[in-house]
């Protein structure tokens, strides 16, 4: 994705208020952010770990999104998958993400969540940066493909986090 700044993506928020947006903390080591491996910008809050964010490219626009964490544990399960790049994680590397849908819906409580990989550090697994603990199944695609088929999926989170019907 191209640079963002701090102002860009505090204005990017769509299901916070305001001052929530304002307030936020933004990835730590905001200067060393390689922008051309981000697809997509996912971090947590160091200080508060429940707290998460999301932040997308979408045509033209920014759209931000915060999140809650809960630790992803299923009982009679040893591992999971992301949701957005399909990863395999150990249950400690994987959490589950819940976002207050925007507009009317999130305002009745809506939310929309899924098992995301604990950092959401998807596009440095996508694109070699960073390697998973576990072993993985094994796939025939490309990077190219494997980013492709990584956003459709964040966009479809992003689609249903922006509905407005509730
Ligand atoms: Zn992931």
């Amino acid at each position: 994705m191209r640079p963002l700044s701090q102002d860009e993506i505090r204005k990017s928020f769509v299901n916070c208020s305001k001052g929530e947006a304002k307030s936020l903390a933004l990835p730590a080591r905001f200067d060393e952010i390689t922008w051309e491996v981000q697809d997509f910008l996912g971090w947590r809050d160091a200080r508060a770990r429940e707290r998460a964010y999301l932040v997308v490219p979408r045509d033209d626009e920014i759209i931000g999104l915060s999140l809650r964490a809960a630790p992803g544990r299923r009982s009679g399960l040893k591992s999971n998958v992301c949701a957005f790049c399909t990863t395999v994680h150990s249950l400690t590397d994987i959490a589950l993400f819940s976002a207050r849908r925007a507009g009317a819906a999130g305002r009745q409580g809506n939310t929309v969540g899924t098992y995301l990989c604990a950092e959401l550090a998807c596009p440095l697994y996508m694109r070699g940066k960073k390697k998973p603990e576990m072993r993985q199944t094994r796939e025939t695609l490309t990077e190219d493909e494997r980013v492709t088929r990584m956003m459709g999926n964040v966009q479809s989170f992003v689609d249903q986090a922006l509905r407005e019907d509730v």
